[in-house]
């Protein structure tokens, strides 16, 4: 198989759009995790800042702690817990006095930063803090600023650990999401995948095989009856198309074999010449009908492959008269024109189909019966018809649903040897079906047969 298989590119599709959200769904986790942290942290360092800043005191222009030896317990007690650094400096930024535990360090002046301002990570040493710094004033003076600073490295140490643990589960959650799309993907396909191998067998020969239908409503069930209905249609039209090579086959052996019977009974012995002209007569009787019949199954594959041919606008009322007229001349019979519209008819219809379609039935009516034959036009509300009425003696009830299949002819028709193919009414169906006119037929023992067109 070429390319990747379709439960492949579902999982690929599937686990590339949770690679998205779980990857929104991470940062947001660190993002909000990160901030707290440092939030709490910055609290805290706020606290201590307000609790630090009522312990200096200016004494003679130089700033210090107050009960620094106090202070300096506090902060040795606390030191393993949670440091908290201090220097003050003076506004030029040198030192003037810091807590012990900051040992050689110093922190760090920003010249310029005001008491209102946010705190910010530094470094000192290689120890991570976030400082903040507070301008000291004295009676409206300016008199230095007091720095303060919390140690970092436990909440950088949790935000790195955090940090890898989602780098991890990361490509982990989506390396098994993709495992288990794949399996749940192959699973829901494999009925599709059945319906392939089997689908794969029929062939030709094995038309009447079908796929097994599944107990789904779904469209899984839907695929299988839907291939199932195709393979009805095709079986059927396999059937008819060898029905039909063998009806037409039979049908041009039999003229076939009355004319080799002809000529044989002729070539026995010497014959009279009025013998001559008899057999000669029947031979070629067969051989018209043979033509005739040929022309009627070129004319039937020229439908079946014909294009739709164009549609014109037809007035279907002038276009009858003349029909009439027409095969009044050609027939010598009685074909009455009756329309039943005032106003002019059009229809939207191949002229040329229309025609060979009027014709066909015009010379069956005048074929099949002795009295006369009516073409009626109308419209009724929606449609306009024409009907081809004879008063002949009709067509029985088990002919009517096959007289429009190839070769159908009437047993009756057939004991009277009134001469015809079975294959005019063939064409007269095709013809209509592809010009979209419905064609439909009533028919009475009594009181002849309709053929109705309607538009
Ligand atoms: P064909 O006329 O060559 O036999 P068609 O396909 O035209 O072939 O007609 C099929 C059959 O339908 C005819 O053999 C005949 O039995 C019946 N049929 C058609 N038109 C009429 C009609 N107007 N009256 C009685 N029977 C008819």
């Amino acid at each position: 198989m070429k390319g990747r298989s379709y439960k492949e590119q579902i999982a690929r599709r599937l686990t590339l759009v949770t690679a998205l959200i779980v990857m929104v769904v991470f940062a947001i986790i660190y993002l909000v995790v990160s901030f707290t942290v440092v939030q709490n942290i910055d609290k805290e360092l706020e606290l201590e800042t307000q609790k630090h800043v009522g312990q200096i005191f200016l004494e003679n222009g130089v700033i210090k702690f107050m009960h620094k030896d106090e202070w300096q317990e506090q902060e040795h007690q606390q030191i393993q817990l949670n440091p908290i650094f201090i220097e003050i400096v003076d506004l030029e930024g040198n030192s003037m006095d810091k807590s012990p535990n900051l040992r050689n360090n110093r922190l760090k002046y920003f010249p310029g930063r005001g008491s209102d301002e946010d705190a910010w990570t530094i470094k000192i040493g290689d120890q991570e803090v976030r400082q903040k710094q507070i301008l000291l004033k004295n009676k409206g003076e300016l008199e230095g600023y007091l720095l303060v600073a919390t140690s970092f490295e436990d909440a950088s140490e949790l935000l790195s650990k955090l940090r890898l643990i989602l780098l991890v589960l990361y490509p982990g959650i989506l390396i098994s999401l993709y495992l288990i799309m794949l399996y749940l993907a192959g699973k829901s396909i494999q009925p599709i995948q059945k319906i392939i191998h089997k689908t794969n067998q029929i062939t030709q020969s094995s038309l009447d095989e079908r796929v097994p239908i599944l107990d789904r409503e779904d469209e899984i069930g839907q695929l299988t009856r839907s291939i199932n209905e195709l393979l009805d249609r095709l079986e059927q039209s396999m059937i008819r198309e060898k029905q039909f090579t063998s009806d037409a086959s039979h049908e041009l052996r039999t003229p076939l074999s009355v004319l080799r019977g002809t000529l044989e009974v002729l070539i026995r012995k010497p014959r009279t010449s009025e013998q001559y002209v008899e057999k000669i007569q029947t031979a070629l009787t067969s051989i018209d009908r043979m033509s005739s019949m040929i022309d009627q199954l070129l004319a039937l594959a020229r439908v079946e492959k014909a294009n739709i041919s164009p549609k014109d606008e037809v007035e279907i009322i002038s276009f009858v008269e003349e029909l009439a007229d027409q095969a009044k001349l050609e027939t010598g019979r009685d074909v009455q024109f009756i329309p039943e519209s005032s106003v002019p008819i059009f229809v939207h219809v191949s002229e040329k189909s229309l025609q060979m379609i009027l014709n066909n039935l015009i010379q069956n009516a005048v074929k099949y019966t002795q009295g006369t034959v009516n073409l009626v036009v109308g419209k009724t509300d929606r449609e306009g018809y024409i009907l081809v009425k004879d008063e002949g003696p009709g067509i029985s009830q088990e002919s009517l649903s096959k007289i429009f299949d190839p070769f159908y002819r009437d047993p009756e028709v057939l004991e009277k040897v009134i001469p015809g193919t079975g294959l005019g009414l063939a064409i007269v169906k095709k013809l209509a079906l592809e010009t979209g006119v419905k064609i439909s037929v009533m028919s009475d023992k009594e009181e002849g047969s309709t053929f109705r067109l309607t538009f």
